[in-house]
């Protein structure tokens, strides 16, 4: 099984995919963590896509795709993904078809959560990620520990993109660019769409009643 993941940036979709890949045993590919991965360790991709990260505007179409095509043809991954953040636009998604075809694997499930503006500028400015195991808190709706630690080493940061300026131009590259894939994968019958301002519980459970059904 392959699932999509998609909303707009602080919509809940990297804390979902967790939870899905734990819970139905599947690898959670996140485009953002693949790239924020490599400006932490000062690749020369990372240098390369720095600037567009930290603004909020998307990474260009190739480099992504060269990342999701390692991913796609490693056996260890067949058909066991859940696509968080990515595709992002028309185009990436219809590369990942032609890839997913190509190494003999299909999308089976494509989950939109929708969320307002108001509510995703709190997600965002709110929330500190653990710097050791990735555990995700939020000032408003998730408080973290005293001290701001986390786990053993671990110490919550905010993402250096996670800022109200940056937020407003991610959303409105989300607008622009990756909104118009719902109208794509209508057409596919596999969306499913959630309202992603509910509790996470909730959330979990609708997604976990569409997935339950692709599986018969
Ligand atoms: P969010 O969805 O909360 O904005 P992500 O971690 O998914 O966070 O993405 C952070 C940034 O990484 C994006 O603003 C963009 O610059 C880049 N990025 C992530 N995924 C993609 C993608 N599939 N295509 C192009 N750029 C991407």
């Amino acid at each position: 099984m392959n699932i999509i993941i998609f909303g707009p940036p602080g919509g809940g979709k990297g804390t979902q995919s967790d939870k899905i890949a734990s819970k139905y045993q599947l690898f959670k590919i996140s485009t953002g963590d693949l790239l924020r991965n490599e400006i932490k360790k000062e690749t020369l991709l990372g240098k390369k896509i720095e600037g567009s990260v930290n603004s909020g505007i998307l990474v260009s179409d190739n480099i992504i795709n060269d990342l999701i095509e390692k991913v796609v043809s490693d056996k260890k991954y067949k058909n066991k993904i859940i696509f968080d953040g990515y595709p992002r636009n028309v185009q990436q998604a219809k590369n990942l078809n032609s890839l997913l075809k190509k190494y003999e694997q299909k999308i089976d499930l494509v989950i939109s959560l929708k969320v307002s503006l108001d509510l995703i500028i709190k997600r965002i400015t709110g929330r500190l990620v653990c710097s050791k195991c990735g555990n995700t808190f939020n000032e408003f709706f998730n408080l973290p520990p005293p001290n701001l630690t986390c786990c053993k080493d671990g110490t919550l940061k905010r993402r250096s993109d996670d800022n109200v300026e940056t937020a407003k131009k991610r959303y409105e590259t989300y607008e622009n660019s990756t909104r118009p894939l719902l109208e794509y994968y209508s057409k596919s019958d596999l969306l499913k769409n959630i309202d992603g301002e509910n509790k996470f519980e909730e959330i979990a459970a609708k997604i976990a009643d569409s997935i339950n059904l692709i599986q018969g």
